[in-house]
């Protein structure tokens, strides 16, 4: 805490003032000026620089240790809500550092070139659960529930089951209309953050018989009743809990209700489009956060009486993988900036999330060959990104999913 403090970190909500005012979008709609999407606001840009520092002064030294425990430690948690991280774009007023969508994608990318464990566990609960209780919150559950998701709460947004994943609307969990409360029961599977977390945005049917239209969301605290049954061990992520959580009988008062009764379907579908862009962005910086790595040892080693990085099959590999870590950054903040502008960015966030998880793959197992035994090795640090980046493919949407969806746009357009 004290290491961090010394280092120059900007406060994210002293920035968040100066930022509101600001965002991208309206200074492009006011200019119409097109830019370059390496454009970012200076508030943008020194947030970069901010989470770059704390993942590289306090979180790096940190990775073997939660590796090994697979657990993330609570001050390291405490730490990212200290420093804003857990409220990125939560008004000021409300506790959060009142800042752009953009900008929670920065510190997602930035956070996962070093560990993609806290990555997700920023991008589930800064993209899904506070969007989700902004978006939909009344008044009063936005002004309970926000400032505590900011300042000290981990959220987990509670969609997967069983017989439910990426037919997300098979779900089981049943919410009883009891006249003053709806009583919960079911589980959920897979669920991210759920171990740390205080707070849990749960989608339920309130009628089976209506399908989808039953869909509901309710805003639970673990104090009601929630029980995590089983900690997952993965093959990735491992820092990051992934727990199957019951809720048996569990009370929720009817101020709970997230939005409408019966149109939890619409919401959940909504929050994974852009929480897509989250998942992009995790995967854009591990791919960088593995390359960096990679490169320096390709001055250091020499073979043949030359630096590995000078032979030409070396050059055009890492040259390839290099182009493509822009590609996926480009497609992620032009998803990121799409949205902020409005416009539909369905098919740009799946396209988005499908690409920059391939290229995560890729660049975990090139970095992997390009190191050669060392590589091979679990000191190098290396092998950690090749296992986290097989979760890409999966969460928020498998890869099929995505195909799916821009197939599904573009036959639209061409049909
Ligand atoms: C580490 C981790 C964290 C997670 N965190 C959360 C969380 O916080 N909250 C939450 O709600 N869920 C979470 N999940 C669940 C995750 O979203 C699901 O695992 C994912 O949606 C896939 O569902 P499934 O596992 O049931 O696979 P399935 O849906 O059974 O898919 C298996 C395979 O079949 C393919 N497939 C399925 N249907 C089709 C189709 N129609 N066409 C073509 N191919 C198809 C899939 O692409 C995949 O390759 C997490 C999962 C993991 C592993």
């Amino acid at each position: 805490m004290l290491a961090f403090r010394s280092l120059k970190l900007i406060s994210t909500r002293a920035i968040a003032l100066s930022a509101a005012k600001r965002s991208f979008s309206s200074s492009i709609v006011a200019h119409n000026t097109p830019t370059s999407l390496h454009a970012f606001t200076d508030d943008e840009l020194m947030l970069r620089e901010s989470v770059a520092d704390f993942a590289q002064n306090i979180i790096k030294p940190l990775v073997p240790q939660m590796e090994e425990e697979e657990q993330m430690p609570s001050e390291l948690i405490s730490n990212l809500f200290e420093h804003g991280l857990m409220g990125v774009e939560t008004s000021a007023d409300l506790g959060g550092s009142e800042m752009s969508f953009t900008a929670a994608l920065i510190a997602i990318e930035e956070l996962a070139k070093v560990d993609p464990s806290v990555s997700a566990m920023v991008d589930i609960h800064n993209t899904l659960c506070n969007t989700i209780l902004k978006k939909y919150g009344t008044k009063e559950l936005s002004e309970r529930y926000l400032p505590q998701l900011a300042t000290k709460s981990v959220a987990s947004f509670c969609l997967s089951e069983a017989g439910a994943g990426s037919d997300a609307f098979a779900l089981q969990t049943r919410a009883e209309d009891k006249g003053d409360h709806y009583l919960l029961n079911g589980t959920k599977m897979w669920i991210s953050n759920s171990k740390e977390a205080d707070v849990f945005i749960v989608f339920a049917t309130v009628d089976p018989s209506k399908g989808y239209k039953g869909i509901s969301c309710f805003v639970v605290e673990r104090d009601w009743g929630v029980t995590i049954a089983k900690k997952e061990k993965k093959l990735g992520l491992r820092a990051s809990s992934t727990c199957v959580v019951n809720f048996d009988d569990v009370k929720v008062p009817k101020e709970n209700v997230l939005g409408e009764i019966g149109l939890g379907y619409k919401y959940a579908i909504e929050m994974l489009n852009e929480g897509r862009i989250g998942i992009a962005a995790q995967m854009t910086g591990l791919a960088q956060g593995v390359y960096d790595m990679a490169l320096p040892y390709m001055y250091e080693r020499k073979q043949f009486g030359r630096h590995i990085g000078d032979f030409q099959g070396m050059q055009h590999q890492y040259a390839q993988i290099a182009t493509e870590i822009e590609a996926s950054r480009l497609l992620t903040y032009n998803a990121a900036r799409m949205r902020e502008e409005g416009r539909n960015f369905v098919q740009e966030a799946a396209m988005a999330k499908l690409f920059s998880s391939q290229v995560a793959e890729k660049a975990a197992s090139k970095a992997i060959e390009w190191m050669g035994g060392i590589g091979f090795t679990r000191e190098a640090g290396l092998e950690k990104f090749y296992r986290d980046a097989k979760i890409g493919a999966i969460y928020e949407g498998t890869s099929n999913m995505q195909l799916q969806t821009i197939a599904k746009i573009q036959a639209e357009k061409y049909k």
